[in-house]
């Protein structure tokens, strides 16, 4: 069997007495028989153990600004090789990458991508940061840990951009390997998560309070604002005072819009009133950097809190302008702006030798 079709055993499972495996890698706890996948259709019991059936198997590769992310607070400007699986642990009906992410990992074209190969491609695309984004990376664990691990030995600095469905066993594990993450809350009500995700808003809310209270992970927020489902300013109003009570005024808030799509095509696209509303709003409860995304008409500048000037300029995903000295404080009045703005300072690390190692595999490095 060839390096590129080898199974790799998953983490995070125990054998239950029925012979099934239990997978405790996010809040499903799936009890997985043999010959069978979890929710996720990726992590799947084989002879009674749990494979991870997309390790190394990227099936969208892109270089993305990081503001795609979106991330507006971590080494603004810059570009960031960005990754994905087949898969998904929640079941959202207005996913927006549901081709792959409704997918098994047989039914999508993937690429056969090592931990050092995703890390060298990362530097010779001159990206300081690689993210994993597009499906949900945490049920791409093992993997994300396996790659940070290398991205880090040379200066480079990982992302994940996720829903939030991990238990806290596993988070401590994976982000232990990471330094920021964009975290969709995707509503502020119970029945938002049971009807349209097929999940729980409780464990996104605990892990919001544990990355950010208990981990050094840089966090930003998006939410997503859906036409009659999540979008009244009561509910924007209480999502903006759990963030304010429970992470504090500096995490970056993102309103963005929705557009149909997959299985939510009976809605209308956001119109910009409801997202400069939401912004309004968060703002005047003090929150200190509130983002509009995916429309062009504003929203998504930094403002200073100290002096109110315009700090970073974006038009969509392009930075033009950034005024953040690299000590993170404003270029005109010296406030501290939270986040990262330091210069990146990569690769470090003896990159030859990374080249010679992938380059000793190729042939195995393949699309499947
Ligand atoms: S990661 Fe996948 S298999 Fe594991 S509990 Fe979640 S949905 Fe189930």
């Amino acid at each position: 069997m060839g390096t590129a079709t080898k199974l790799h055993e998953a983490r995070w499972w125990e054998t239950l007495p029925d012979g099934r495996v239990h997978c405790y890698l996010c809040p499903r706890h799936c009890h997985v028989g043999d010959g069978q996948a979890g929710f996720c259709f990726i992590r799947a019991n084989q002879g009674g153990t749990l494979y991870n059936l997309g390790y190394a198997h990227p099936a969208a590769i892109h270089v993305d600004p990081i503001e795609k992310k979106p991330l507006n607070h971590f080494l603004p400007g810059t570009t960031i090789l960005s990754l994905g699986a087949a898969g998904c642990n929640m079941g959202c009906f207005f996913c927006q990458n549901w081709d792959i992410s409704k997918s098994r990992s047989d039914q999508v074209h993937s690429y056969y991508l090592e931990p050092e190969t995703v890390v060298l491609a990362a530097i010779e695309y001159q990206s300081p940061s690689i993210a994993f984004t597009y499906n949900e990376p945490t049920i791409w664990g093992e993997y994300v840990i396996d790659t940070s691990k290398i991205a880090h030995a040379y200066g480079l600095k990982t992302v994940m951009v996720t829903n939030g469905y991990i238990t806290r066993e596993a988070l401590f594990e994976v982000y232990e390997h990471i330094d920021a993450a964009n975290v969709d809350l995707k509503a502020y009500t119970e029945d938002f998560y049971a009807r349209l995700t097929l999940s729980h808003l409780q464990p996104v809310l605990d892990a919001l309070k544990a990355l950010r209270h208990e981990t050094h992970v840089w966090i930003e927020i998006t939410n997503l604002l859906i036409p009659t489902l999540n979008d009244t300013q009561e509910e924007t109003r209480l999502l903006c005072g759990w963030v304010l009570e429970n992470l504090g005024d500096d995490v970056p808030l993102h309103f963005t819009a929705f557009h149909p799509d997959f299985k939510l095509r009976d809605k209308p696209a956001t119109p910009p009133e409801t997202l400069h509303r939401a912004r309004q709003l968060a703002m005047e409860m003090g929150l200190k950097y509130v983002y509009e995304g995916n429309i062009l008409s504003g929203g998504a500048d930094t403002i200073c809190p100290g002096c109110g000037r315009t700090l970073i300029s974006r038009s969509w995903h392009r930075v033009s302008e950034v005024r953040v000295k690299s000590d993170g404080t404003c270029q005109y009045c010296g406030a501290k702006i939270a986040g990262h703005f330091e210069e990146p300072s990569f690769p470090s690390g003896d990159v030859k030798s990374l080249r010679k190692k992938v380059e000793a595999r190729q042939g195995s490095d393949r699309v499947v």
